[in-house]
C-alpha cells in the first residue's frame, strides 16, 4: 500500500477519498486553488498545496503543478476524483513519466474510451451492442443529416468528446436537424474543444443503465452489480439508485456479462462503468439494451453501489493501483437492500435549472439515519462556504441505503425534509417531489420522466400566511439565541415607535408584504400581516418551523420546502437594491455567447434575446414583458453576476 497520495480533485469526492486513505493509514495531500484556501478538503488533508487562482484551466487542470505539488511532498501516487483531469490520458502519462502511479486506468484504456465514435466502433468489434447510428469521421452537415434520416428520427446528435450531458441535442423532425447541429457543436467546442459529433438513434422511453466495473493489473475484471440513473434532467443525473427497478435475472445477466466484456477488451484496470441504454418501451428484455459509452473513472453515483454491496471502492482503487488483485473474486460479490442517492444542487430547478451561486449561510443534515435506514452525506462544504461560480454547483449528496427499495425511498424523502440549506437556491423541494412522485414510487422510471412532469416537480406553492408569519417573526430576531427567553426584551428596542410591537418589511419574489410582530403577556407572540392577507397568527416560539436568519433575509423551511424572504433594511434609501424591472441582469457570471436583437428593437414577452454560456451551459435570456430594447450587452462579453445584460426603453413596460 502506498504511504501518501495526492489527490488532484476538490469538493466532496477530494473529501470522500481522503476518508478511505486515513482508514487505510495512507497520508493524504490536498490541493487547491485561490477560491478553495479554507475548503473542507484542504482542512481534512494532512497536507496541502496551492495551485493556482480559481478557474479551473489555472489550477485543478493545471497537470503539471499538480505532478509538481505531487513530487514536492513525497507523495507515490495521485487519485484524481471525477471530472478534471480523471480522463485524461495526456495527464497519466505526466503522472507516470514522472515516476507516480496514477490510481486508475492506464493512459492506453482511455484513450480507448475517451471519444463515443471511437469507443462505439471498438466494442462492436468486441461484441459488445452498441446504439444503432453513424459514428464516423466526417462531418459534413450534409452527409450527417442524411445519416440521420438513414438512423430514422428521433435522433441524437452527441459530442464525440462528450460528457455531463452536454453538446447532445435531440432531434425530432429533419427541419430542426441544422440547427440542433449547430448549437451541439458550439457547446461541444466551448466545453470540450471538439465539435465533432456522432448521431444516435433516440431509444423509445430509455432507460439509463450502468454497470460498475473493476479491473486489476493482472488480466482479471469483475462486475459489482448495476445502477439506475434514468432520472435526469438536461441529460444530467438527478437521483440514482441500485439495483435497478423491475430487472430481470436474464436482463442483469446479460448487462454484467458484456460490461466485462468492455473492460477485458481493452485491459481495464481499476474502477469503471459501463453506461448501457435500455429501451424499456416493452419492459426490460435481455436484447434491449446498447453501449453508450465507458466513464473510465469513480463515477459520481459509486456510493449506491458501495451501499448495496459493502465494497468501499476507494479501497479498491488504492489495493489494486498498488499492485494487489482484486480484493474479491466474482462469486463473493452480492447485493444486499436498495440504495439511493439524491444529489443537492445549488440551481434553480423552476428556471429550468439554472446553476447558481451564494453562501450556504445555513447548512443542516440530519444527525442519524431515518429508522431502519442507514444514511451518507457525502459533501465537501461546510456552513458558511461559498459556492462560487469556478465549480460544479453541487452540495452534497445524500445517501440512504435500506431493505427494500419503498423502505429506501422513504428513508430518501425524510432525509431530504430534514435538509436545511440557506444562502443560495437549491434544488432539496424538487429533489423531494421527485422522491413522491407516483411513477418514480413505482419504479416506472425513464430518462423523459422529470420532463414530463417538470411543472409538477418544480412547483412551489406559494407561502401561507404561518409561512409569512414565521418569517416575520425571525426577522425581529425573536429567536434568535438567546433572545427567545424574553420576547419583550427582543422587541423592546421598538418601543418608542409602538409599545412591544415592530412593523417589519419582507420581500418574498415581487410581493412586498407588510407585517405587525407584538409580544403577548403570555409569552406568545401576536404577528398581523395587512393586505392582502389580513391574516393574524399566534406563535409559540417552540411550535415555529425552523427558520434561519442570514443577511438581509430570512428562510422559513417546510419540510423539503424552503421560503426566502428579503429583508429590506429600514435605514437603506429607497429600494436600491429593488428588481429593476426596466433591465435584464446576468443571473449568474458568465460569457455573452449569442446576441439575437439589438437597440431600438422592439421585442414580445418570451422572445430570446441573447445566450449566456456560464457553468459550461447555455442559458437563454428572453424578454420578461412586450418592450423595446433601449441597450444590449455585447457578443463575447465577460460578464460577472449582476450586470446589465438588456436594458427596456422607458415606455415599453407599465
Ligand atoms: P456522466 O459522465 O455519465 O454524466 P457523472 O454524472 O458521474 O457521469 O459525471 C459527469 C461528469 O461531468 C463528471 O466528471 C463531473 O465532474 C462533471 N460534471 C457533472 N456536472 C457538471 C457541471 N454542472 N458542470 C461541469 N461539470 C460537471
Ligand atoms: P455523457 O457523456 O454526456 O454522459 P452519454 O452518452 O452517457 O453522454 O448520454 C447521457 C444521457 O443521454 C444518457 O444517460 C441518456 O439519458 C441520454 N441518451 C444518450 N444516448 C441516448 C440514446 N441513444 N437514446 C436516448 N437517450 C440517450
Ligand atoms: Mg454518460
Amino acid at each position: 500500500m502506498f504511504g501518501k497520495i495526492l489527490i488532484a480533485n476538490r469538493g466532496e469526492i477530494a473529501c470522500r477519498v481522503i476518508r478511505t486513505a486515513r482508514k487505510l493509514g495512507v497520508r493524504t495531500v490536498a490541493v487547491y486553488s485561490d477560491a478553495d484556501a479554507r475548503a473542507l478538503h484542504v482542512e481534512m488533508a494532512d497536507e496541502a498545496v496551492h495551485i493556482g487562482a480559481s478557474p479551473v484551466g489555472e489550477s485543478y487542470l493545471r497537470g503539471e503543478r499538480i505532478v509538481a505539488a505531487a513530487l514536492a511532498t513525497g507523495a507515490e501516487a495521485i487519485h484524481p476524483g471525477y471530472g478534471f483531469l480523471s480522463e485524461n490520458p495526456d495527464f497519466v502519462d505526466q503522472v507516470t513519466a514522472a515516476g507516480l502511479v496514477f490510481i486508475g486506468p492506464s493512459a492506453g484504456s482511455i484513450r480507448a474510451m475517451g471519444l463515443k465514435d471511437a469507443a462505439k466502433r471498438l466494442m462492436e468489434t468486441a461484441g459488445v451492442p452498441v446504439v444503432p447510428g453513424y459514428h464516423g469521421e466526417a462531418q459534413e452537415i450534409v452527409l450527417l443529416a442524411s445519416k440521420a434520416r438513414e438512423i430514422g428520427y428521433p435522433v441524437l446528435i452527441k459530442a464525440r468528446a462528450g460528457g455531463g450531458g452536454k453538446g447532445m441535442r435531440r432531434v425530432d423532425h429533419p427541419d430542426d436537424f441544422s440547427e440542433a447541429l449547430s448549437g451541439a457543436r458550439r457547446e461541444a467546442k466551448a466545453a470540450f474543444g471538439d465539435d465533432r459529433v456522432l448521431v444516435e438513434k433516440y431509444v423509445d422511453k430509455p432507460r439509463h443503465i450502468e454497470v460498475q466495473v473493476f479491473g486489476d493489473n493482472f488480466g482479471d475484471a469483475v462486475h459489482l452489480f448495476e445502477r439506475d440513473c434514468s432520472a435526469q434532467r438536461r441529460h444530467q443525473k438527478v437521483i440514482e439508485e441500485a439495483p435497478a427497478p423491475g430487472m430481470t435475472p436474464a436482463l442483469r445477466k446479460a448487462m454484467a456479462e458484456a460490461a466485462v466484456k468492455a473492460a477485458k477488451a481493452i485491459n481495464y484496470s481499476g474502477a469503471g462503468t459501463i453506461e448501457f441504454i435500455v429501451d424499456a418501451s416493452q419492459g426490460l428484455k435481455a436484447d434491449r439494451f446498447w453501449f453508450m459509452e465507458m466513464n473510465t473513472r469513480l463515477q459520481v453515483e459509486h456510493p449506491v453501489t458501495e451501499m448495496v454491496t459493502g465494497v468501499d471502492l476507494v479501497e479498491w482503487q488504492l489495493r489494486v493501483a498498488s499492485g494487489e488483485k482484486l480484493p474479491k473474486p466474482q462469486a463473493e460479490i452480492a447485493l444486499s437492500g436498495h440504495a439511493f442517492e439524491a444529489r443537492l444542487y445549488a440551481e434553480d430547478a423552476a428556471k429550468g435549472f439554472l446553476p447558481a451561486t451564494g453562501t450556504l449561510h445555513h447548512l443542516k443534515f440530519p444527525d442519524a439515519a431515518p429508522q431502519s435506514a442507514a444514511m451518507r452525506i457525502e459533501t465537501g462544504v461546510r456552513a458558511g462556504d461559498a459556492i462560487s461560480p469556478f465549480y460544479d454547483p453541487m452540495i452534497a449528496k445524500l445517501v440512504v441505503h435500506a431493505k427494500d427499495r419503498a423502505t429506501a425511498l422513504g428513508a430518501l424523502r425524510e432525509t431530504l425534509a430534514l435538509t436545511e440549506v440557506a444562502g443560495s437556491t437549491v434544488n432539496t423541494a424538487f429533489l423531494a417531489a421527485l422522491a413522491a412522485d407516483a411513477d418514480f414510487a413505482a419504479g416506472d422510471v425513464d430518462t423523459g420522466l422529470i420532463g414530463r412532469h417538470q411543472g409538477a416537480l418544480t412547483a412551489i406553492p406559494a407561502p401561507s400566511d404561518e409561512t409569512i408569519a414565521a418569517a416575520a417573526l425571525a426577522a425581529t430576531d425573536a429567536g434568535a439565541p438567546g433572545a427567545a427567553a424574553d420576547p419583550w426584551s427582543t422587541l423592546s428596542g421598538y418601543a418608542h415607535f409602538h409599545p412591544l410591537a415592530r412593523r417589519i418589511r419582507l420581500r418574498h419574489g415581487e410581493e412586498n408584504i407588510l407585517a405587525r410582530v407584538s409580544a403577548r403577556p403570555d409569552g406568545r407572540f401576536q404577528v398581523v400581516l395587512e393586505a392582502p392577507h389580513d391574516a393574524v397568527n399566534t406563535h409559540d416560539l417552540r411550535t415555529m418551523p425552523h427558520t434561519a436568519r442570514w443577511p438581509g433575509h430570512v428562510t422559513v423551511f417546510e419540510g423539503a420546502v424552503s421560503y426566502t424572504f428579503t429583508v429590506p433594511d429600514p435605514l437603506a434609501k429607497a429600494d436600491e437594491a429593488g428588481p429593476a424591472s426596466g433591465s435584464l441582469r446576468a443571473p449568474m457570471p458568465g460569457l455573452v455567447k449569442l446576441v439575437r436583437a439589438a437597440a431600438g428593437d422592439a421585442v414580445i414577452k418570451g422572445q430570446p434575446l441573447l445566450i449566456l454560456e456560464a457553468m459550461k451551459m447555455e442559458h437563454v435570456i428572453a424578454a420578461p414583458h412586450d418592450s423595446v430594447i433601449a441597450e444590449i450587452a455585447a457578443e463575447g462579453a465577460q460578464v460577472s453576476d449582476g450586470t446589465v445584460l438588456v436594458r427596456f426603453a422607458e415606455d415599453g413596460q407599465g
